[in-house]
Formats: structure tokens, sequence, C-alpha cells
């Protein structure tokens, strides 16, 4: 799943080709747009708001319309000058934009919708990490709300501050000094947990290498994820793969690394279980 940092860049880059252009073709191959024509229509702005992207554009026969996409697991935006090869296969396209000589195509989009109201999308978001209205206090009385529930579960609720993805939320849990399935009441300080993470996301919004261990050099730039049954950076205790939740959900999602030195299941945590094939300790 991405990281709202992914969509960050996403959107900056679609802002850099399409800002300020005339859409002279759209091409939607979805079947609730497979009608629609959005040539004529200016581009205003491409912005992100946690892990939605939106394409606001003015001018087109509905006055006011933005495009509505989310990459979910697999999607990607892409940016393409006329006529150059596309880097994933053509069915797999949605829709296809066009302005001059510049192409940007929406593969495997999770979600593609074109609204008048784009505010009503992302409604339901908690505070954006990436936002320029970004709330800490908000954030961390989200967290706090539901005492029980799993931190690693918590984090991923965009509800509660949207960007977050499976990488952060392993990266941040290992920070906190917390097994991903601790109850969320044993954060000390919430507020510290969403300025970690506002720190973190920040850090990596537009650079092409995500890092949370401040040493960018290849192989070093994580705490835990993906690191299962390799020595942790701060102690030498293998790493654990597990799998948290309760089946609900994309598989991915369930998916936890810690090290079980540093991040001790505490008193009230759900269940874990190792995947097997992990020779962690
Ligand atoms: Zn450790």
């Amino acid at each position: 799943m991405p990281e709202g940092d992914t969509v960050y860049r996403t959107a900056a880059r679609l802002h850099a080709a399409l800002a300020g252009k005339t859409l002279t073709r759209s091409d939607f191959r979805v079947p609730a747009l497979a009608t629609k024509d959005l040539s004529g229509a200016a581009v205003d702005r491409v912005r992100p708001v946690g892990k939605h992207l939106f394409i606001d554009l003015s001018g087109a026969a509905d006055r006011r319309l933005s495009i509505h996409s989310h990459l979910m697991m697999e999607g990607a935006w892409h940016v393409y000058a006329r006529g150059e090869k596309w880097r994933r296969p053509g069915f797999t396209a949605r829709v296809v934009l066009r302005a001059g000589d510049t192409e940007a195509v929406g593969f495997d989009l999770g979600v593609l919708e074109l609204t008048a109201a784009p505010e009503a999308a992302v409604a339901h978001l908690g505070p954006d990490l990436l936002g320029e209205d970004w709330d800490r206090v908000r954030a961390a009385e989200n967290l706090a709300a539901d005492a029980d529930r799993a931190l690693g579960l918590a984090l991923l609720d965009q509800r509660v501050m949207a960007g977050i993805g499976n990488i952060y939320r392993n990266e941040l849990c290992f920070l906190a000094g917390l097994h991903p399935a601790a109850p969320v009441s044993a954060v000390p300080d919430p507020a510290a947990l969403a300025d970690s993470a506002h720190r973190l996301l920040t850090a990596n919004a537009l650079t092409p290498v995500r890092c949370t261990t401040g040493d960018r050099r290849r192989g070093r730039e994580l705490w835990v994820y993906g690191r299962d049954r390799r020595p942790c950076r701060r102690c030498g205790t293998a790493i654990v793969r597990g799998s948290l939740g309760t089946g609900s959900g994309p598989a991915a999602e369930r998916v936890v690394y810690f090290c079980p030195a540093c991040q001790p299941v505490t008193p009230g945590s759900g269940p874990v279980r190792r995947r097997t094939g992990s020779a962690g300790r």
C-alpha cells in the first residue's frame, strides 16, 4: 500500500506536468466514466489529501470539477511525453489525460471518479500529515480515543491521521518502543507520536529514498520494515515478521515487523502470529 509521501510526490509530479494547461483529450477506461470528455478543461492544480489525489479542473462543460483518485494497493500515475512507451501494460490504464505533448496515465487506480465536491470525498480523514493544515493536537486526540485498540491498527486508520501506510506504521511502533499489538493506551505521549509521524513523512516528502533512521545509505534506511531475521540496529536481536489483526483488510496491511527485545509484548496486547519461515528469536 502506498504511503502518504508517495502520493505527495505523485501529485507534485502531475502538478508540474499539467497545472496551467488545457486538456486536449481525456480517455476514461472505467465503465462509469467511459462517455466523459474533459477536453477543453483547464487543470488548475493537482494536490494530495492524505493518500487521495485530486486533479482540480475548471472551464469544462461542468464548471468546476475534480478528478479524484486513490492508488490503493497497486495504482500509479505516470507522466509521459506523447508517443513515449508506457512502463505498464496498456490494459491496466484506467484514464489517459493529454495536454498538448504531455500525457498523464493512471494505472490500476483503486478509486477513480469525477466530483464537484472533493471535500466530501475526504471528509472522513483525520489530520493530513503532509497538509498545510496539519493538526497535531487533533491527531493525538484521535489516536488516544480508542485506548484498547492495537497501536499498529490505529496508525493505519486514515480517520486517525492521514498518510501512514504499512512501512511507517511499523517504523513508528519501533521508534515508540512498542509492539504493534500493544494497546494505544500504552503510548505515553500520543502527541509526541503524532509529531514523529509528521517529522518522518515531511522529511521524506520529496526524496526518492524513504528513510526513518537518518542514515540514507543503501540498506540502512529503515529500522524494521522488510528486515525479518536481520539484526535489530539497536540491540542485535533478530527482527520478527508477524501478522496482526483479525483477517479483515488487505493481507499486506496485516504484516508487521518488530524487534522482540526493543518492542516487548505488553499486557493487553492482541495476538500476533509469527509467519512460518521466520527464524527470529
Ligand atoms: Zn532491538
